[in-house]
């Protein structure tokens, strides 16, 4: 999925047992449910391993 400012691309980030999507471009970091309704399938298949890791 891509950053809604500078159109790079977003990445997994895990973080103190969080986790965020970061833009490879201009660094910026998202909460999951700023992008909730954007997810691809692609990015959900990547946030359901860290919520098992999460809660496990
Ligand atoms: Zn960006």
């Amino acid at each position: 999925m891509k950053c809604r400012k500078c159109q790079a691309k977003l990445e997994v980030l895990r973080q103190c047992g969080r986790v965020r999507m970061r833009c490879t471009g201009c660094n910026k970091t998202y909460q999951i449910h700023e992008v909730a309704s954007e997810l691809d399938r692609e990015t959900e298949e990547i946030l359901e391993r860290y919520t098992v890791l999460i809660y496990d």
